[in-house]
């Protein structure tokens, strides 16, 4: 018998298979040619660009926007490219209406902002799709660097230190490079495998190794990678997640909504993959809406996001937070979990409700509880397996300048790193900054 939406528990197939191609392709498909035109030649080429300053890699945009809109999209390319090499990824998954195009003066003036982000990857797309990498590796500098953690920062600061004429030997824990590009993130921003075919790209420029399966702190110590490298650099992201602290938490079926998404990612084909009839996320950013939205593209009848602050509060932007209650997630702000019941698994969780006030947030008498086959922690994740020795700020690796930490020749960037949001771009400008300070640093006399 084939289940439904109606199927109670934890079940695969909820939906016909022709929905599940649908709910997982690309949310913003490619623009074509002509479109990308036409979208060019809204922009104004603004003299001291607005967007330009608002991106973190800080992209020429409107000369790249320039380069599109005189048919040279290659070149394009080529602009993005020498400031974000993950230029591909970030055009699928910035936040765009919260960075660029929110500054954007047309967006300023008439509510409808030039659109970068789909301009990127156009111009992006169509050089990737010829296969060439359009960077050379400067002369051999015998300098090795050893770099840990393949994701956005990790692969940003090797491509960077490989371009500038290093060996760098990247190890990272999983069996797959990408990060959160490969685990984490929606599968319907980066459909196709996008993430792998992008590294497979990035690692053409040469002069880089990929060791996968390999763990600092498991397979490799910091001080190896010290004594046999001339310079390490710490891209490791956050692979803790904070726990709820709300009784009944270990019950079955209460897991990390990153657990689930990577799970999701690795998928080949969805409609195998079990879900609630009744899903309940709670967190209030972008990986709560991400869990929240795939449950309900994955069949579940109610999914609902709990989030403990106002809904002004909740770090996932306002398009992203639309985009839920379109697919039919429902939001409920200013609750917090209290306790989880079931016997065994979990089949209802209890949520007090809250008042933020100036001197913190405060959990209310009264209590209610939302039916739930599945629950997901999406509160936050941790720094976890980092080096003993290093200063910590805030939980992250403390570090000043282009990354650099409280260890002579250790540089750490993206979410690891203390300062800076936890975006892809972030991480990406990160690692490419400490790659230029690494550079510099070998370059000295010593
Ligand atoms: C569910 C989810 C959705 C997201 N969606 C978006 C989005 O739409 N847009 C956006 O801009 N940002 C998004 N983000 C944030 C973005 O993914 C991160 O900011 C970005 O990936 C950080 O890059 P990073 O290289 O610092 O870390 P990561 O991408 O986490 O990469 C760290 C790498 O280090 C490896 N590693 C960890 N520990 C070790 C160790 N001990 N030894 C060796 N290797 C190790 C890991 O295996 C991993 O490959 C999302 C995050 C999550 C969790
Ligand atoms: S702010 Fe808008 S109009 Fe001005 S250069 Fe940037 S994209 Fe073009």
């Amino acid at each position: 018998m084939s289940n439904s939406q109606l199927t109670p528990g934890i079940a695969p197939g909820r939906l016909p298979a022709e929905a599940y191609q649908r709910n997982f392709s690309d949310l913003d498909p490619p623009l074509d040619r002509h479109e990308a035109h036409v979208a060019a030649d809204r922009c104004y080429f603004c003299h001291d660009a607005p967007c330009m300053t608002a991106c973190p890699t800080s992209i020429d945009i409107p000369l790249f926007i320039r380069q599109i809109a005189t048919g040279t999209p290659d070149a394009a390319a080529k602009t993005i490219f020498s400031q974000n090499i993950l230029g591909g990824m970030c055009a699928r998954v910035c936040p765009t209406e919260q960075l660029c195009e929110e500054v954007c003066v047309r967006e300023v003036a008439e509510g409808k902002p030039v659109e970068i982000g789909r301009l990127q990857r156009y111009a992006t797309d169509t050089l990737m799709a010829k296969g060439v990498h359009p960077f050379t590796r400067a002369a051999p500098t015998g300098k090795r660097i050893a770099v840990v953690g393949a994701g956005p920062a990790g692969l940003s600061a090797a491509h960077r230190l490989a371009m500038l004429g290093h060996e760098v030997v990247i190890f990272d824990a999983r069996p797959k490079p990408g990060g959160l590009n490969e685990f984490g993130i929606a599968s319907y921003k980066t459909p196709g495998d996008f993430a792998q075919a992008e590294v497979e790209w990035l690692l053409r420029i040469g002069g880089i190794t990929l060791k996968t399966g390999q763990a600092l702190g498991r397979d490799i110590t910091l001080e190896g990678l010290r004594e046999e490298y001339g310079a390490v650099f710490l891209g490791m992201g956050l692979s803790g997640v904070n726990a709820l602290r709300a009784e009944g938490e270990d019950r079955a079926n209460v897991h990390a909504a990153v657990d689930f998404i990577a799970t999701l990612r690795q998928a080949p084909d969805k409609s195998t993959l079990p879900i609630g009839r009744d899903v309940v996320v709670i967190g209030g950013g972008m990986t709560a809406v991400d869990a929240a939205v795939q449950s309900k593209l994955l069949g579940a009848e109610n999914v609902t996001i709990v989030y403990r602050r106002g809904q002004e509060k909740m770090s996932a932007s306002k398009v992203e937070q639309e985009h839920a209650t379109s697919v039919g997630v429902r939001i409920l702000c200013n609750a917090a979990p209290v306790a989880v019941h079931g016997n065994g698994a979990v089949r209802e969780v209890e949520f007090a409700y809250t008042e933020d006030t100036p001197s913190g947030l405060k959990l209310g008498a009264e209590t209610f509880r939302l039916k739930a086959d599945q629950l997901f922690k999406a509160i936050g994740q941790t720094l976890a397996g980092q080096p003993e020795a290093l200063e910590l700020s805030g939980g992250k690796i403390a570090v000043t300048g282009a990354g650099r930490t409280s260890l002579d020749g250790l540089w750490a960037g993206g979410d690891c790193a203390s300062g800076g949001e936890d975006l892809t771009v972030t991480a990406v400008a990160e690692g490419r900054d400490a790659a230029m300070d690494i550079h510099a640093r070998l370059a000295q006399p010593s």
